[in-house]
């Protein structure tokens, strides 16, 4: 079983916020670049010995649900070439509010796609413009409206942590998320990405943002909300009813292997990571000299995976077995991890139920920290 990730990475505007492959919609370029991607994906499928079953496929962004209809029904031609997939795949499309039909969602659905991830981010509209979210509040409920009777497994994407964002109305938000026909919320903390245009504004003091404190209490209170209305935390950033995990998230947290297609996609292997080139005109240029196409790459060593294997495991809710964690720790230095462990928890950062160590909802909410102490 494998998973495909497949990056449109064109957006109708650039969000202040954003630090990912993404460039301003240009119709000139939707073609061409839809091009090659099919051309990088038929390239791979003439490596194959034969057809993988796809576990997943995800496709994002960039503004996937901008990917011209004709277009679309064209990638799933090519997928079906290389690889097999039916109603056991998982088939993800972000979608950003306002750029998309009911018509479009039916056709979408007719393709196989299984799985909206609506990038909702906030229901503060005012907020949104100010760091260029040009999407209104009504087209959130438009397409949580056209998308019933649709799509059963639809997610939404919050950001935590927006400026001018009172706790109060974060928790008035929730209530009226919790009442919508979703079955999985992703809530990510806000990042300040260096050279984004967030990163200049707050720099410029233009934009003020929450307090660390103001934003670990709203996130522990978010947990708990969640799980009161039958939304439990399964990692960091996931919240899902039961059944409705994502399956392609944790593909990524399990370490399968799985090949990214388009501009700086990401792929693994089992034991090779590596990236396509992340410049648009690069990457459309060198398609067809194959490995030209990748940019970085790196070989995992044992140590690496087994460094990974902690981290995303105490990235998700079931937390981390103390005996693969010392086992990964030289001997010399475990009196040291028991000391970190015994202090973690005396912060409330951790906790520890026979052989398993968790992040405790104020422990995930800093996660990286946690993480760096016990990364001895
Ligand atoms: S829509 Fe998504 S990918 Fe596009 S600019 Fe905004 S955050 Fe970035």
């Amino acid at each position: 079983m494998q998973s495909f990730y497949i990056h449109w990475p064109f957006c109708p505007y650039r969000c202040h916020f954003c630090p990912f492959v993404a460039y301003l919609k240009n119709d000139s370029f939707l073609k061409p670049y839809h091009d090659i991607l099919v051309k990088e994906i038929l390239d791979y499928g003439s490596q194959l010995d034969e057809k993988p079953h796809l576990e997943t496929i995800y496709f994002g962004g960039g503004t996937p649900s901008t990917y011209p209809d004709d277009l679309l029904l064209d990638t799933f031609g090519t997928l079906n070439k290389v690889a097999n997939f039916g109603d056991d795949t998982e088939i993800t499309i972000e979608v950003n509010p306002g750029t998309v039909t009911k018509e479009q969602l039916i056709f979408w659905r007719t393709l196989g796609i299984n799985r909206l991830s609506i990038g909702v981010q906030s229901l503060n509209e005012q907020v949104l413009k100010k760091v260029n979210r040009l999407q209104t509040t009504e087209d959130v409920y438009a397409v949580l409206s056209d998308a019933q009777g649709v799509f059963e497994n639809v997610s939404v994407d919050f950001i935590l942590g927006l400026p001018e964002v009172t706790p109060n109305e974060w928790k008035e938000q929730m209530r009226k998320v919790v009442q919508w026909p979703i079955k999985h919320i992703s809530i990510y903390f806000l990042m300040v990405h260096e050279f984004t245009p967030l990163f200049y504004r707050v720099k410029k003091k233009d934009l003020k943002l929450p307090l660390d404190e103001e934003l670990v209490d709203l996130y522990c209170w978010t947990i708990d909300f969640l799980r009161q209305h039958g939304i439990e935390q399964y990692e960091v950033s996931s919240f899902a009813k039961p059944g409705f995990q994502s399956r392609h998230n944790k593909a990524y947290w399990h370490r399968k292997p799985y090949r990214g297609f388009g501009v700086g996609a990401w792929s693994f292997d089992g034991s090779k990571r590596y990236r396509n080139k992340k410049n648009l005109m690069l990457y459309m240029k060198e398609i067809g000299k194959g490995e030209g196409l990748i940019e970085f790459s790196e070989t995992i060593t044992d140590e690496q995976a087994t460094l990974e294997r902690i981290m995303l495991s105490l990235r998700q809710v079931n937390g981390l077995s103390r005996e693969t964690y010392f086992a990964h720790i030289p001997s010399q230095k475990h009196t040291q991890a028991e000391k970190q462990i015994a202090q973690l928890r005396a912060n409330g950062l951790l906790e520890q139920e026979q052989d398993s160590i968790r992040l405790t909802p104020k422990g995930f909410a800093v996660e990286q920290e946690v993480i760096t102490q016990l990364s001895l």
